[in-house]
């Protein structure tokens, strides 16, 4: 199976053409590359990459065992990716000779149609662009890129668009499962340590955080909160500040927004965001004696229940001092 006289960079990567557990076959097949180990090369190596495996193979034996201990840490999803309207092709080496990165074509299925980038429907093709790299989960420390030429669409609502792809969206060269894996990594180590763990930049890292945070803001439920607090926090060790408001209600507790300063037009700016409706469902607004906060509770919950946060007033306390 890995006949040394092919030098196509696909000598050692078996054919998997539209098998989607693509990543065991990757895995399996650099072990028996890199662990020679002439009596028994295929066990040898396997064993240290069950965690790489449990990732990314669907529960299966001997590997679901493996996956019970090691549960996908990011989006709970465990198993290969399959794209309905997408194969894949066979893998190989961007460079024979060095090794270092797995290139994975991608085709569409035949005779499905591309999905305009703007409306989301299908739409007749129109051209297909040139080919392009997106960086997918690393193995070992290989990267592993798919490869895919774009098409285009006619679209009879739009115009002429790209074509939608589910592994990635807009200009990315980062697949959506890669950034998800760096920003899950992220809130576990620092951004430079994952960054210098999974090589791969600081940029990428702080990129794939800002898509995790702007997902979760787009997709978070602001319903329901009755109950919030402000307090102003500083910064870079001078005289600034930023303004932070939570929920603390009792089963549910998180920051809800960060502002900059502590002046009132910023608390405004929370309450626009929140908006008029939720703002009249709020019950207890929590603050410390700040003016421009206090005003501004007033002005925009002043029917909720005002709390004077104990730690501060405490301070202002004469009998306490
Ligand atoms: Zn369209």
């Amino acid at each position: 199976m890995c006949s040394e006289s092919e030098d196509d960079g696909r000598a050692h990567l078996p054919s998997f053409k539209r098998s989607h557990h693509y990543h065991l076959f990757v895995v399996e097949t650099i072990c028996v590359n890199q662990a020679r180990t002439p009596e028994n090369k295929y066990t040898a190596a396997r064993f240290p990459v069950m965690d790489v495996v449990a990732k990314h193979h669907p529960s299966r034996e001997p590997h679901s065992r493996a996956t019970e201990n090691y549960p996908h840490p990011f989006t709970g999803k465990r198993g290969v990716e399959r794209y309905k309207s997408f194969v894949y092709q066979e893998a190989r080496w961007a460079n024979p000779k060095t090794k270092t990165e797995i290139e994975i074509p991608i085709e569409p299925r035949a005779n499905s149609r591309a999905i305009c980038s703007d409306c989301d429907k299908q739409a007749p093709g129109y051209d297909r662009l040139a080919e392009r790299r997106f960086e997918f989960v690393p193995l070992w420390q290989i990267t592993v890129y798919f490869v895919y030429a774009m098409r285009r669409v006619d679209c009879p609502r739009c115009g002429v668009k790209v074509e939608r792809v589910p592994w990635c969206d807009g200009k990315n060269q980062l697949t959506t499962t890669y950034r998800w894996f760096l920003s899950g990594w992220a809130k576990r180590l620092s951004w430079k340590g994952v960054a210098d763990a999974l090589e791969t930049t600081w940029q990428n890292v702080f990129r794939s955080v800002k898509h995790a945070v702007s997902w979760g803001l787009a997709h978070r439920n602001l319903e329901g909160i009755e109950s919030i607090g402000v307090d102003e926090v500083q910064w870079q060790q001078g005289h600034k500040y930023l303004t932070f408001v939570y929920q603390i209600d009792g089963g549910r507790k998180r920051l809800l927004w960060i502002g900059k300063d502590r002046t009132m037009k910023t608390f405004l700016r929370f309450f626009r965001m929140l908006g008029k409706e939720r703002c009249g469902k709020l019950k207890f607004v929590c603050s410390d004696m700040w003016k421009p906060y206090l005003r501004v509770i007033a002005k925009k919950a002043g029917h909720a229940i005002h709390v004077l946060d104990r730690f501060h007033i405490m301070q202002k306390m004469p009998l306490t001092k």
